[in-house]
């Protein structure tokens, strides 16, 4: 049975006295595990101990913190099949997606390792003789990371690792059903030698501990990665201290189909894009606006292929498909697909699970016959359904794809390349992509969104980088 604890100054610490039982989403009846929730105590010994580690560690030459993000980095790959099975049960996301999210998270860890050895500043010619004029990027202090649970290892890295090759501490709150994967993760990196106070876990729930951090404490900067909702007031809460933040939130991404798409190549991005990790990404795609010529081929198409989903325990390795991460999650799901089958057209729907016990499974479904105002085409669902609109030709495949909220990411299908350069001006999304599924994208690439989907910062690349510091103006007259 694994426990989880807070990571605090280097010690581990079970916050007495509330406890919670862990169920696998894949079957409900095993308990894998107990979460200990924390107060607001500490949240505050976080603050301490992350302040009280910041000055050695921002002191530290960047190759320095870089060695010990490489160290972190090698535990983590020696870590990898644990840290992936541990995930998986926890949260229900299929074992072979859930052992490339923790490589990538390994990955990441090296590609900010690797930044500590960059420049991080510029020479800015002084129109004054014998001054010379610079700029630098100073870390901010201590930062709050605030991290959801559907990707519980490369969302808290994306943030963790670059927070600290800057030479910030932080505290990280990740989400309730993500508490054990990231105990387990922290004890990876302590095993790695961090020192202590660089990094600090504090477990429990946002409702109960999120004010405690963002108004009893006082951090630098905030970085969080949720719903719209949390997100909203976390920004308002931000901006009301003056702290800097960002706020990566949902999404309502559309998939757009030209009637000379190449459907072969087509439907399996499309399937990919809605239900991995069983539409529980922010990325996922949701919306599917497909041009009139091809759209009897493509439902035709997306019938076979969703049929052919294979919807099994997270733990098997042939799962396409797991089940979503908790009774939460499933009510708030099965809620539209309740709303599809009164409202709309199930044009596909996948096969039942593969399992002999009861988890939280839903098959795959499309929907269509709904108007583009339709809560199955506004609203975030975060789950195997996706809605599907007919459009007339690509100018209203683009009205349609800009009509939402959201933001975040938007792809589009063809073999024409004029309409390819005018998807990617006008689709209002903050990744925009031909010819690949709606998704997150390399760790070197801004990701982020535009509208609801984002405070409008970036994460990833260079854009981590720039959050993470503030940028001093340096002169010297000699
Ligand atoms: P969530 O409910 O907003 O929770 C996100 C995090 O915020 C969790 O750690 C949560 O803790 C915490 N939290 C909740 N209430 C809080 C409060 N009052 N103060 C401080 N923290 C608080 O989101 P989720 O259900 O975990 O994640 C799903 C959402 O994340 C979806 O909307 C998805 O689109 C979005 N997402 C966005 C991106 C992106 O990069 N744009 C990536 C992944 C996911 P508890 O878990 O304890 O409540």
């Amino acid at each position: 049975m694994v426990h989880s604890r807070n990571w605090i100054g280097g010690e581990w610490i079970t916050p007495a006295p509330d406890e919670l039982a862990v169920k696998n989403p894949s079957n409900i009846h095993e308990e894998i595990g107990v979460l200990h929730l924390s107060d607001a105590s500490h949240i505050a010994q976080a603050e301490q101990a992350a302040r009280a580690a910041y000055r050695s560690w921002s002191r530290l030459t960047g190759a320095a913190r870089g060695e010990h993000l490489y160290r972190m980095a090698a535990a983590l790959e020696s870590a990898s099949a644990d840290v992936a099975r541990l995930a998986s049960m926890e949260m229900g996301k299929p074992i072979t997606e859930m052992q490339g999210e923790v490589i990538r998270g390994v990955n990441l860890l090296r590609y900010y390792a690797a930044e500590g050895v960059r420049s991080n500043g510029v020479v800015i010619p002084a129109s004054e003789p014998n001054v010379l004029q610079h700029t630098k990027k100073v870390p901010l202090g201590v930062v709050g990371v605030i991290t959801p649970w559907n990707f519980p290892v490369a969302i808290p890295l994306w943030k963790i690792a670059p927070a600290l090759i800057c030479g910030n501490t932080v505290v990280w709150k990740p989400a309730e059903n993500a508490s054990l994967t990231a105990t387990l993760l922290c004890e990876v990196f302590a095993a790695a030698a961090l020192p202590p106070g660089v990094l600090n876990l504090v477990v429990g729930k946002g409702s109960r501990i999120g004010d405690a951090l963002l108004e009893q404490i006082s951090l630098d900067a905030v970085s969080f990665t949720g719903s719209t909702a949390t997100g909203t007031r976390i920004a308002q809460i931000c901006a009301k201290r003056n702290i800097k933040y960002q706020t990566e939130m949902g999404g309502k991404n559309a998939a757009v189909i030209l009637n000379d798409a190449d459907l072969e190549k087509t439907v399996p991005m499309i399937v990919s894009g809605a239900y991995r990790s069983a539409g529980q990404k922010c990325t996922a795609t949701s919306r599917i606006i497909i041009e009139s010529g091809i759209y009897d081929a493509f439902i035709e198409a997306m019938k076979k292929a969703i049929d052919g989903i294979k919807l099994a325990p997270s733990l098997d390795p042939s799962a396409y498909l797991g089940p979503v991460a908790s009774a939460s999650q499933y009510e708030a799901v099965m809620s539209y697909v309740k709303l599809a089958r009164d409202q709309a057209e199930i044009v596909a729907e996948g096969r039942s699970a593969e399992a002999n016990e009861e988890g939280y499974y839903i098959p795959p479904i499309a929907a269509a016959g709904v108007d583009p105002s339709h809560p199955l085409i506004q609203e975030e669902i975060f789950g195997p359904v996706t809605a599907m609109l007919k459009a007339a030709d690509f100018d209203e495949a683009i009205a349609l794809c800009n009509q939402s909220l959201y933001g975040l990411s938007a792809s589009l299908f063809t073999r024409d390349l004029s309409y390819a350069h005018r998807f990617l001006d006008d689709a209002q999304a903050g990744m925009v992509r031909v010819n690949q599924e709606t998704a997150g994208v390399e760790y070197q690439s801004p990701f982020g969104g535009l509208k609801l989907s984002s405070s409008h910062s970036r994460e990833q690349g260079q854009a981590a980088l720039d959050f993470y510091t503030e940028l001093k103006t340096c002169a010297i007259r000699y």
